[in-house]
């Protein structure tokens, strides 16, 4: 226990004086300020539309899936981050890539980025699968929690780096925001992505992956301040005591181990984003709330999500995202 204190503290935080140099006196933005622009009524908002009937519980390939993917390039292009270059914020995905499971219907990741103002070439990932399981029986999956959650989460993440940028604050080291499609049917759009990566691999830095953080674990009984991660040591214990030690500073949730045993028969680092990542020999980190009686059902739905819970989780993501973009060094795979 107290090795690793010493270690925490030896690898210490990103100064909150740096993320206010640049600001003329007056009104100075810190990471806090920007990390509290993501509100539980923005993500409620984006919910709402991103879990509608009318995306038709976006199956890979459907015309539900394609309306979620304009949903969120429009939200980039109206916040002025960019596309990625050569993309469109699409990377389009040939039927044939999906083995018949979509339908024969292509598919597209949707990406955008923002540049680093002194390490562009050093890119974070931030992830989240935008598709869900589409209707059966008449019946629409919403995929309010899996993965409508993530998704929105990533849009206000991106929003707060983006409006650090407009204040001459914007992240030392690139950020993709990276919505995957395919998860579901077998996380075929992470691993199009890591096989035609639009940045390389040896230059990304680690996949920070959002897979359900809007809802509450029954197991957890009263305790609802808490979030499962999952692959965070695995391959760098650099990763791991940065997000430790970010959210001792910032965010100050229960962060629950439980299912990174080797051990665990659930075998959720194997089951989603993150792992093709991993695969790659890139550090991950998986963040989760467990499953919950509305798992894979029609009944997942944006209702039944914890608002403010999800945006003190996203707040961790961002802040993480933050410390690993602007700290001196890189992270590295230091367990491999
Ligand atoms: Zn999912």
């Amino acid at each position: 226990m107290k090795y690793v204190l010493v270690v925490l503290l030896a690898i210490g935080l990103v100064s909150c004086n740096s993320a206010q140099s640049g600001m003329r006196a007056g009104k100075t933005m810190t990471r806090i300020d920007y990390a509290n622009t993501i509100t539980d009524s923005e993500l409620k908002t984006h919910l709402y539309q991103f879990a509608d009937d009318k995306m038709q519980g976006r199956m890979t390939g459907s015309d539900g899936q394609k309306m979620a993917a304009a949903y969120l390039k429009n939200f980039y292009i109206s916040e002025g981050i960019a596309a990625p270059k050569g993309t469109d914020y699409y990377q389009k995905i040939p039927a044939e890539y999906f083995n018949s499971k979509s339908g024969s219907i292509d598919s597209e990741n949707v990406v955008a980025f923002i540049k680093g103002s002194e390490k562009p070439e050093e890119v974070i990932v931030i992830s989240a699968h935008y598709d869900h399981v589409g209707m059966k029986n008449g019946d629409i999956y919403n995929g309010a929690d899996d993965d409508g959650s993530g998704t929105v989460s990533i849009l206000e993440i991106a929003q707060a780096f983006q409006m650090a940028v407009k204040k001459g604050q914007g992240p030392k080291r690139s950020i993709l925001f990276l919505h995957v499609t395919g998860e579901e049917i077998g996380l075929y759009g992470s691993k199009y992505y890591t096989e035609n990566p639009l940045f390389p691999l040896a230059n990304t830095v680690c996949d920070l992956n959002i897979d359900m953080v809007g809802r509450i674990d029954p197991d957890k009984g009263d305790n609802h301040n808490y979030i499962y991660l999952i692959g965070s040591d695995k391959l760098s214990q650099e990763l791991h005591d940065v997000s430790e030690l970010v959210n001792t500073t910032y965010t100050q949730l229960e962060l629950d181990y439980k299912f990174n045993d080797d051990n665990d028969p659930n075998r959720f680092y194997y089951r989603s984003d993150h792992y093709n990542f991993a695969e790659k020999n890139i550090p991950i980190i998986f963040y989760f709330n467990g499953v919950h009686e509305d798992y894979h059902k029609p009944t997942d739905t944006p209702d039944k999500i914890e608002y403010e819970l999800m945006a003190k989780r996203a707040q961790l993501v961002f802040q993480t995202a933050w410390e690993i973009a602007n700290r001196e060094g890189r992270i590295t795979a230091d367990k491999l």
